[in-house]
């Protein structure tokens, strides 16, 4: 029952007149309860209230695969925008991006040029940018590119997914770069060639590698809604007496509020990723891919307008 349901919402996702139809009703029926809104002006109020309630934020202008310069400068503009309304709204929130949605399959010169855009922003306002990892086939491209601008802004930070065989190489590789780290599972369909084939082995993975990036001294956050990995995580950090500021717990807005909330009243930092804009709806179905008790609130979200 749970592989049919994953696999209708991902067929859904995919569905460009239910995409077109989404975009005109807005995120109603349920999205709203995952997404920050289709605008950003729509996501600032949230965030303060996010902010209020203790957590921090990193945005993300839902939309990836673009095919076309002028979008892919167009996302770029969106970027920056973002960042001023962060620094002007005072809002304690940094920006998570993808590398297609900037163009990285168009070429890679375009890429440069938007994230030099960016991180100027960025570098004057002092907020921090991190690049998701996309699927494997774009994640030597994604290293090679934050390597290459991580010298030059300190204020950049990437993700490792422990489902890879690569992943612990690419941590000890990026050790010199003082890097910012995300760890998480991974989220793609990958093949057996470059992928653990069994979730245990991706699970211990993560364990793995978040042991020896935060004993490598580098700041690490920690993006997983499991449980085993959030207590791994504490007695590790307790075992080592690593403080507080080296790393931080994520969340997908909307997911384990219970959990994000008590995490804070304990003391931990913790970060609520918040997508927003109009592409909400491929992520969306996605989300209720790959958790189907998150149908539930969608259909409460439909019933109760
Ligand atoms: C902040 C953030 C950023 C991310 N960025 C990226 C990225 O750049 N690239 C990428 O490939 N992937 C990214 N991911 C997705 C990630 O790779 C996983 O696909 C996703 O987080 C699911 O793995 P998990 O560790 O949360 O839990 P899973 O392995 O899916 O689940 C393990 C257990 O956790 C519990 N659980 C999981 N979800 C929930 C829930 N919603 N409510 C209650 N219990 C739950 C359940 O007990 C479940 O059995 C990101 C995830 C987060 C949280």
């Amino acid at each position: 029952m749970e592989a049919i349901s994953k696999n209708f919402f991902l067929y859904l996702s995919n569905n460009k007149l239910l995409d077109r139809l989404a975009k005109r009703f807005g995120t109603r029926f349920g999205a709203d309860k995952i997404v920050g809104g289709e605008t950003f002006s729509q996501a600032i109020p949230l965030i303060q209230q996010l902010n209020q309630e203790g957590l921090q934020v990193t945005v993300d202008h839902l939309g990836e695969f673009v095919n076309c310069e002028s979008e892919a400068k167009e996302r770029a503009q969106e970027c920056i925008h973002t960042i001023q309304s962060i620094a002007q709204y005072q809002l304690q929130s940094e920006v998570s991006l993808k590398l297609t949605s900037l163009g990285l399959d168009i070429s890679r010169e375009l890429v440069y040029e938007n994230m030099e855009n960016i991180l100027q922003e960025a570098e004057k306002h002092g907020v921090t940018v991190t690049i998701d990892m996309e699927d494997s086939s774009r994640c030597e491209a994604t290293l090679e590119i934050y390597k290459t601008m991580k010298a030059k802004y300190s204020n950049l930070g990437t993700v490792i997914q422990s489902y890879l065989y690569r992943s612990c190489g690419d941590l000890d590789e990026l050790d010199s770069y003082d890097p910012y780290l995300r760890l998480v599972k991974g989220a793609y369909k990958e093949s057996g060639k470059v992928a653990f084939p069994e979730k245990k082995m991706v699970d211990d993975n993560l364990k793995q590698m978040i042991e020896k990036n935060l004993l490598n001294g580098n700041y690490t956050a920690i993006a997983s809604h499991d449980d085993a990995i959030i207590e791994f995580t504490k007695n590790l950090v307790k075992k080592h007496n690593i403080p507080t500021d080296r790393y931080e717990f994520q969340m997908l807005y909307g997911m384990r509020n219970q959990t994000q909330a008590d995490l804070v009243k304990e003391g931990y930092n913790v970060r609520v990723y918040l997508p927003y804009g109009e592409d909400w709806y491929g992520y969306f179905m996605r989300r209720l891919a790959e958790r189907p008790a998150n149908i539930a609130f969608a259909l409460k979200g439909i019933f109760s307008k």
